[in-house]
């Protein structure tokens, strides 16, 4: 049987003002590409909401896709039955067997105001039909199921199954951010934090091939396919770090390296920014968390950036960061082994209050545009987008570091 699904799409657009219809096309865009694939057919637009028809057996994999759709506030799986009130009881006797619930509601929205009776009436009528079958208690705040009817011209329209999207803005009304991406836990949710508010987010990552291992870059290849299902379509830039790397802990005092380190990502990712006319950086950092984490390690490792540097996660605690991280699905990519550039050669004892003098008088000694054209020679761009080929829900995280191990262009 075919599925018509109802898509409400996330509260804030609506008050976008003069932008309004602008947001609200690319929120209905962004939508359409997440059914990309699954035969879904526009059948009816409204101003906050969005009516698909699916083809038989596409529902679940529809299910799973409009769940993490930026800019979803909620779907529901709807049964259309012609205007009258016969039909649409029957409808909710058969989207309620095998159901079991303490307490419901019935929302009535009566759009066909020719219609000869009120949405409350209807509420009633439902209501007592829903409390006989099942003898639920009628809650009208926090009952644990809600039945949405839309009384619309020529049709009625009831929820059989709601789920909650992310809401959040569609990708792209917001313009463009650089993301600084490492393999931790950190640095995926803070993307994701700014995608939500609707950046096209470009990520960039630094790694330390040659001189280890390139399972930091698989690493980030998989965190970004893995995220490239938020955005639908996302940049990775890889970047070699190794030899900026190995000049740093030739001239700098060894409890300054992470912060030289962090100045130069910085730099070097402004110049890409540059490049893809991006108005700021993302990081993962979190107040305090670690040691290039203090306030005036911040302070000093800023001023190496003339665009603004966004941290989304500044106020957040490592429990907040990890329970994000599950939820949008970073998580068991992000806690792989790698060896990761910013451990290479890291002190044990790194400083907490770097200054800024100290800094430049290294960097004095450094041949920056030189070390900065290097990096960015050396680069490999990747491309990922979302739908693919295969339902990713079939995949476990591992696969995609294999599926992804040979760079594509
Ligand atoms: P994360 O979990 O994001 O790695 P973390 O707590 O380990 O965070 P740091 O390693 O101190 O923090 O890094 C702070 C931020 O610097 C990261 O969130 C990320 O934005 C950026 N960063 C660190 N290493 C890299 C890297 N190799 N490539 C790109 N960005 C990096
Ligand atoms: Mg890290």
């Amino acid at each position: 049987m075919e599925t018509l699904v109802l898509v409400n799409l996330f509260h804030e657009l609506a008050l976008k003002g003069q932008n309004r219809p602008l947001f609200l096309k690319k929120a209905a865009a962004h939508v359409e590409r997440a059914l990309a694939g699954l035969g879904a057919r526009r059948e009816a637009t409204w101003p906050m909401a969005l009516l698909f028809r699916l083809p038989e057996g596409a529902w679940p994999e529809a299910r799973g896709r409009l769940g993490h759709t930026l800019g979803v506030e909620s779907f529901a799986r709807v049964v259309r039955t012609p205007p009258d009130l016969e039909a649409l009881e029957r409808a909710l006797e058969e989207a309620l067997e095998g159901q079991s619930f303490g307490s419901f509601r019935i929302t009535a929205q009566r759009s066909d105001k020719s219609l000869p009776f009120t949405s409350p009436e209807v509420e009633r009528r439902l209501g007592a039909l829903v409390k006989a079958r099942t003898g639920a208690q009628v809650r009208l705040k926090g009952a644990e199921r809600e039945f949405v009817v839309r009384l619309l011209p020529g049709a009625f329209l009831l929820e059989a199954e709601r789920h909650l999207g992310p809401g959040g803005l569609p990708p792209g009304v917001s313009g463009r951010v650089v993301a600084l991406l490492s393999g931790g836990i950190d640095s995926p949710v803070a993307a994701y934090r700014l995608m939500r508010r609707g950046a096209e987010v470009v990520l960039v990552h630094f790694h330390p091939f040659p001189l280890l291992s390139g399972r930091s870059r698989e690493k980030a290849k998989a965190l970004a396919q893995h995220l490239a299902r938020f955005q639908h379509r996302l940049k990775l830039h890889l970047v070699p770090f190794s030899e900026v790397q190995r000049q740093i802990i030739l001239e700098a005092p060894k409890a300054y390296r992470v912060v030289l380190y962090r100045r130069f990502m910085l730099r070097i990712a402004e110049a890409i920014a540059r490049e893809e006319g991006a108005l700021a950086l993302c990081t993962g950092d979190s107040l305090g968390q670690v040691a290039s984490q203090t306030l005036e390690n911040l302070y000093v490792v800023n001023q190496a950036a003339t665009l603004p540097v966004f941290r989304p996660l500044l106020g957040w605690d490592k429990q907040e960061i990890m329970a994000e991280a599950r939820r949008i699905g970073t998580y068991a990519t992000s806690i792989l082994p790698d060896e990761e550039c910013c451990t290479l050669f890291a002190p044990r004892n790194p400083v907490t209050r770097a200054h800024l003098s100290v800094v430049l008088e290294t960097e004095a000694r450094l041949d920056t545009e030189a070390l900065l054209a290097l990096a960015l020679e050396g680069r490999e761009v990747l491309r990922f987008t979302w739908p693919g080929r295969k339902p990713l829900e079939a995949a476990g995280e591992r696969a995609f570091i294999m599926e992804h191990g040979s760079p594509r262009g």
